[in-house]
Parts: structure tokens; sequence; C-alpha cells
């Protein structure tokens, strides 16, 4: 029979009950049996619905108090000696330890979407985290050292597969592969290679497969993402070693190996090749594998087809899919195929029911973690049964894509029509840099080294109160308005007072800066309940992308104009770009990213023509997403990178000389997209460089980039005030890269996550800083 199987279920609760668990423990609230307890709950609910939703296959140790890297660093005792484990099972405050620091503090978040966290505690600092291949999810990076050994030291996957089945259910343990694994760790030893862990780490992984074994696992799923990584030939003999081994070791265990968010193009071979009972694939991101894999998969191997979207909120076309399926299924025989979604659903909210607000019709095309499952089963049944026994599902999900695809909500032909007229030129500044440089320094008379912030002030307990206030409806438009303009009046004040050149209006009015804009867009829904896990107890609403972007009125307008008549000083307007704002939105899978990316674009475009006629002479736009958007395939990175920046020039250039368009990338890696960054061509770009001791410059310098460049002197991860000396340094650096007349002096990034106690001794350190470079200048 085919089997209907599922990878992993999001942990956070449909109501965040993880994420209420969790700090309720870190401070102190809560016992670690009432945490416990919580999350036994979770799995159990879980299981229970995966269960009533007629899964055969239902995953187990998919559960995490934080997160699945960490959990394998925990289970092979790769904990750095700072925490100050001696062996033996890990204890819940070492692991919490790991992940936040142990003074527990929470990991920074200056970017809404969890970007950079780091914890400074006075104790043990938290492990690095980065972003899960190309997801918005964050995970503990492994941290090694060259001598690292490995010892099993949590039980976890075995206590959990132990309690599904005494609950009834015989569950299928999912693993992090100890390819992916090593491949995701890092080490500060020289001379650090990965791979040559392996042999260290594979004894304990088959420790843990033989107890699941032991236990009653008769499968076990083994997730080895990087096989749709490019791969060099160390890691492709790493792969076929390891599961080499596993296989001699446990010859009756049955291995699901586990691939996704790609095809594995150059790496089928390999994959092919390795002796495990299953395989699953992406067939969402590269549905064009399956022909090829189905006729070249060694008989008897288990094709497990990920054909529900993990990464995405829309509903499928079944019959439609069916039409792929049935051949395949007839091929490979009804005991070889397994139908799943193309990853684990970690990545999607939990239940569309729950969106009692939404638009109808909107809602109606949506698909949640639970309806995915019900989309599988119903799949499952027409395949075993026959497309006639789940006739009524099928006309319903059929009739669902039809009406999406021809919904007025969906097309606006204003919209194609604008698209249609888009000319070359549209996308190109009137003149080159250098004369809209003459232009805007005579209008603007800036002294050398000029001084900003990058947009937000502290997001303080007030601001937000007030921002809950309002959206419940106890406190009046006339008086939230009142207060934000009292808040923003306030920073312009002081920032005048310390003596910055170019100001900002502070963002006290936005909760997000996709959010935002998303709010004032057409062909964008938001939900109430639909959190994802951006990181630990962190979540993320993102926007729903469902139709033709359009701008109905201006966005930021009047709050510029409102903070430029408080001051004699530039004001910046500011805007979150195009790329950035698809990249953390889900985003309709009915017209290719680049489109949607060229519409939000356009509008965006209207915006900074409606702020340069209010009066704006700068306008910011933040393309924060920018570079974590690159492809996880190198090969693919010229064509993102060639639409990414046209939409940024189409949004950003229909503007005169003399108005200075700024942009700000938080992030520090730009070497390999130099090019990309110099195309864009903003007048000032600001980029995170504090941590990095100006070394990124480099790439700047190398690639003799002719712009005007904010590198950032104050790390605003942490709540250290930097003292002026440690800037001037930094700056010292900087201008031993790029000319003077280049340089201004900005933080790395926005303040909203900063306490005022913090930013208000930083930047007046910061604008004494400028001061003294210039008496040396
Ligand atoms: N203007 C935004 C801010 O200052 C930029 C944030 C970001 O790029 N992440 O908050
Ligand atoms: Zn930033």
């Amino acid at each position: 029979m085919v089997r209907i199987a599922n990878l992993g279920f999001p942990r956070i609760g449909a109501r965040r009950e993880l994420k209420k668990a969790t700090e309720n423990y870190w401070k102190g609230e809560w016992s670690a049996e009432q945490l416990l307890a919580a999350g036994r709950e979770l799995r159990e609910r879980h299981w229970a619905l995966q269960k009533e939703a007629g899964l055969d296959v239902i995953p187990s140790n998919d559960f995490s108090f934080y997160d699945h890297v960490l959990d394998i660093s925990v289970m092979v005792g790769a904990i750095p000696s700072i925490y100050g484990w001696k062996g033996g099972p890990v204890p819940l405050d070492t692991y919490f330890a790991m992940a936040r620091g142990s003074q527990g503090e929470q990991h920074d978040e200056a970017c809404a979407h969890g970007h950079h966290g780091e914890g400074h505690a006075h104790g043990a600092p938290a492990q690095e985290m980065t972003k899960w291949f190309d997801t918005n999810y964050h995970y503990m990076v492994p941290e090694f050292s060259k001598d690292q050994r490995f010892e099993l030291s949590s039980l976890k996957a075995v206590d959990e597969y132990r309690e599904a089945k005494a609950l009834g259910y015989q569950t299928r343990p999912v693993l992090l592969g100890p390819v992916t694994y090593l491949k995701l760790g890092k080490s500060k030893d020289a001379g650090f290679d990965a791979l040559s862990l392996l042999p260290g780490l594979l004894p304990v992984y088959i420790d843990m497969l033989r107890r699941l074994a032991a236990n009653g696992a008769e499968w076990v799923q083994l997730d080895e993402p990087c096989l749709v990584l490019d791969l060099d030939d160390a890691t492709r003999a790493a792969l076929r070693a390891a599961y080499g081994q596993i296989a001699h070791a446990l010859p009756n265990l049955k291995i699901m190996l586990t691939t996704y968010f790609g095809g594995l193009g150059d790496n089928l071979d390999t994959a092919l090749s390795l002796p495990v009972a299953g395989f699953h694939l992406d067939l969402i991101r590269a549905p064009e594998q399956l022909e090829a894999i189905a006729a070249k998969a060694p008989e008897g191997l288990v094709l497990s087809l990920g054909v529900i979207d993990g990464r995405n909120i829309w509903r499928a076309n079944l019959p439609a899919l069916l039409d792929r399926l049935e051949p395949v299924v007839a091929k490979r025989g009804t005991d070889h195929v397994q139908i799943a979604p193309s990853c684990s659903l970690l990545h999607v909210p939990i239940d569309v029911s729950l969106e009692t607000d939404l638009d109808e019709e909107v809602k109606s095309w949506l698909a949640f973690s639970v309806q995915k499952m019900a989309e599988l089963a119903t799949l499952g049944a027409a395949l075993a049964k026959g497309r006639a026994s789940v006739s009524a599902a099928l006309d319903a999900s059929a009739k669902a894509a039809a009406a999406r695809k021809a919904s007025a909500k969906v097309h606006d032909p204003k919209v194609a029509a604008r698209m249609a007229a888009i000319t070359p030129a549209m996308a190109k500044r009137k003149s080159g840099f250098t004369d809209r440089a003459k232009v805007q320094r005579e209008r603007f008379e800036l002294p050398a080294f000029p001084t900003t912030t990058i947009g937000s002030f502290p997001q303080t307990a007030e601001v937000r109160k007030a921002r809950a206030a309002h959206a419940k409806g106890a406190m009046s438009d006339a008086e939230y308005e009142k207060f934000l303009r009292e808040e923003t009046t306030c920073v312009i004040r002081w920032q005048e007072e310390i003596g910055l050149d170019v100001l900002v209006h502070g963002e006290f009015e936005r909760n997000d800066m996709v959010q935002y804009f998303g709010e004032q867009l057409s062909g964008f829904a938001f939900t109430k309940h639909a959190w994802v896990q951006s990181y630990g107890s962190r979540c993320v609403r993102p926007p729903i992308l469902f139709g033709d972007v359009s701008r109905p009125k201006p966005m930021t307008v009047a709050w510029w104009k409102y903070a430029q008549s408080e001051t004699k000083k530039p004001m910046k307007g500011m805007l979150t770009g195009p790329v950035t704002i698809l990249n953390w939105s889900f985003v309709r899978d009915d017209v290719p990213r680049s489109l949607a990316c060229r519409q939000i674009a356009l509008a965006i475009r209207d915006e900074v023509a409606d702020l340069e006629s209010a009066g704006a002479a700068m306008i910011q736009i933040d393309e924060a997403a920018l570079r974590e958007g690159l492809p996880l395939r190198r090969s693919e990175w010229k064509s993102y990178l060639e639409w990414a920046v046209e939409s940024f020039r189409l949004c950003s250039t229909g503007v005169a000389d003399a108005t200075q368009i700024h942009t700000h990338m938080c992030y520090s890696e730009f070497n390999d997209i130099i090019d990309a960054i110099a195309a864009m061509d903003a007048d000032v770009i600001s980029i995170e460089t504090s941590r990095s001791k100006m070394e990124l410059l480099d790439a700047f310098r190398n690639y003799k980039y002719p712009n005007e460049i904010g590198p950032g002197v104050y790390d605003i991860h942490s709540p250290r005030v930097p003292e002026v000396e440690e800037m001037t340094n930094l700056m010292k650096l900087a201008r031993q890269r790029l000319a003077d007349s280049q340089l201004w002096i900005n933080p790395d990034c926005g303040l909203k996550t900063r306490k005022w106690e913090e930013v208000r001794p930083a930047l007046v350190n910061m604008v004494d800083a400028a001061r003294q470079i210039r008496l040396s200048h």
C-alpha cells in the first residue's frame, strides 16, 4: 500500500504554547517539571492530530525545546568546555545555556527576523546561530574543536520514541544525519576539517540507532539536506562511508534518507548509491527530478515523494498531482512509494481554521499543517482505492485551484499594464554617481564623515504597550497618533542635541519593517495565529503575498512630513526594499518570484516618488534580506541577483540627481556579491562591519567601489557601549581601505532592540568619534 508520511510537525503549538512554556521556565516562574509536561502535552497532541489525519508514518524526535541541531550537539556530547559539562546526561540548563548564554539573556534581535542573535551574558555566551539553509529558521551552530570527541549524552530520541509507543503510536524517529550535522558545524581551531570528525561521530550515531531499533523502531529518518548543495568529492565520500557503516552495523534497520530544499542535481548518483531502504525527494523545489529518479532508483528502494509544499501555505491541486503520481506508483509498486510533504512542516503554520478574520476567499486557497495532512490523506486514498473514493475532496481541491487562478483578487489588469510598460530607462539613474555626488554635496553641505543612524530607535515597553492598546481599541486613533508624534519629536530633538548630521524619525509607528508595508499594499494578507518558529521561542507571522501588488495610497509620506517639519537637518525617508519584502513573506506560487518582486518594486517606486515630491532629499530603502535570498546552488546565483538588483533599481532610480538614495544591509559578507551591490547604485550604503575589524571593506576596496559607504562602528547586537576610541580605531581601519570622501559614520543596524540607557551614551560617543576624526582629517 502507498504509505502517507510526515517528516516533522511544527513544535511551537497552535497557540504558541511552547513559547510560553520555555519563557516561563527561563523567567523562573515554571519548574523543570512543568516545562517537561508542557512538551509532553504538545507531542501527544501533535501525534494525535497526525494519526487522526490518517498518516501512516508519523515522526518522533521532531520536537525540540529550542532547536533540532542543538539537540544533536547535545546527543553526541559536542558541548564546548565553557558550559562546564562534565559528561553524563546533559542537564536542561546546560542545554539552554548553549542556546541562550549562561545568564539566560535572550538573543538580541536587531532584525525582527532574528538575524545575528548572540547572547552577551557575563557567563558563557550562547552558541552562534545562523539560518537553516534558505529558510527563516535559525539553528545553533555546532562548535567543534580539532580533537573533538563524541559520546552519547542524551537519549531524547529514544525517550520520545518510547513515549509515543506508550501512547499507541509506532513512530519513525528523526535525526539530522551525521554528514549534514558536521558540515553545519564550525571550529575556532586552525586547519579544522569537519569531515575528519566523522569516524569519531559515527559510533555515537550507531549506538543511538541500535537503541532505537532495540526499542522497536523499524524505520529511522535521517535528514541529509546537504545533498541538495554543491558538494565536493570529500563530502560525497563521507556520505558513502557514513551510510555504508550504518548499513553494516544495522542491516535490519530501515533508513529513510531525506533530502529537501532543492534537487539532487549532480549528487544524484551519490545519493542513489547509498545503502538505505528509503529515499525522500523534494518535488516542490525540484519537480523535474521525479522521472529521472523513478527511472534510476534501484528496485526495492522506497521512494518518498515530497509533493505537498512544506515551505509555503497554498493548497495543492490534488487531481493534477495525481496525474503525475499515478504512473510512478504503477511503475515502482505501491509498496515502494510514500507520499509526503516536501520537507518538515516546521516552516508552515499549524491550522488555517484558526484564522477567523482572514478574507474568506483568500482563506479558501490556503493549507497549513493540518490542512496539508488532510491533502496527504486524500492523495493516499486516491492512490489506494481510486480517485472515486475521494471524489468530493478532489473536486474541492481542483475547484479551489481554478478559483484562485481566475480570481479578480489575484489579477489586477492595471498592474499587468504597468509591468508591461517597464522600460530599461526606468531602472537607471539620470546621471552617473560622480555627477550625482557633486550635486548632492552642494545641496547638503554635510561635514566630512557625516553621522547618521539606520532608522529605528528603541521600541520601549511604552511604545509596545501603546501599539497593543491601539490594536485592541483601548487607545483611540487620535490618542495613538499623538503619542507617536511625541515620541518622534522627542527622538528628533535628541538627535539634534547630540549633533547627528542626518536624522531619522525612529520608526515608532512600525510594528515590523515588512508587515508595516504589507498591511498597506494590495495583494498581501495578514494572519492572527499563523506563527512560524524563527528561533527558540521566537516566532514570526510572515505576510501572505497572494495577488498582484499595488499601492493604493502613500504609506510613509505623512510621517516623513511630520518628522521633517520638526527639524532643519535632513530627515531620511525610510522604506523597506522589494527583495526584503518578498524574502520575508509567503510568496505566491503561481508566478515567478522575480515577477512578484518587480511588482513590489513598482509600488515602492511610487512611494519614493511621493516622498521626493513631498520634499524628501534623502530616501533610504533597506534591503536587509537581499543576501539571504541567494539560492542554495551557486549556478542559480546569477539569475537571482539579476532580478533582485533590477528590482532595487526599479524602485530607487526614478529620482532626480540631487535626491540621495541610501540603502542598508545588515550582514557582513559582500565578497561574492560585490558586483551586484555596486550594480544597485545606491548613493550611500550602510553595512554591518563593527565585528569584522573592517576587513569586509576589502571587497569594496578591491572592487574600487565608487559610491559612499557607512561601515557600522557600533555593534548593536550587544548591550555594550562602545568607547570613542574603539570607533575612531575602526574608522582608521576603514580609511586605510576607502577614500575619506566615501565614508559615513553609523551603527551596524537599527536600534529598536536596544535600551535607551545603551543607545544614548553609544551615539554620543559615535558623534564624538566623528568630531575627532574630522580634526585629524
Ligand atoms: N530601518 C530599519 C531599522 O533601523 C532597518 C532594519 C534592518 O535592516 N534589519 O530598524
Ligand atoms: Zn540591519
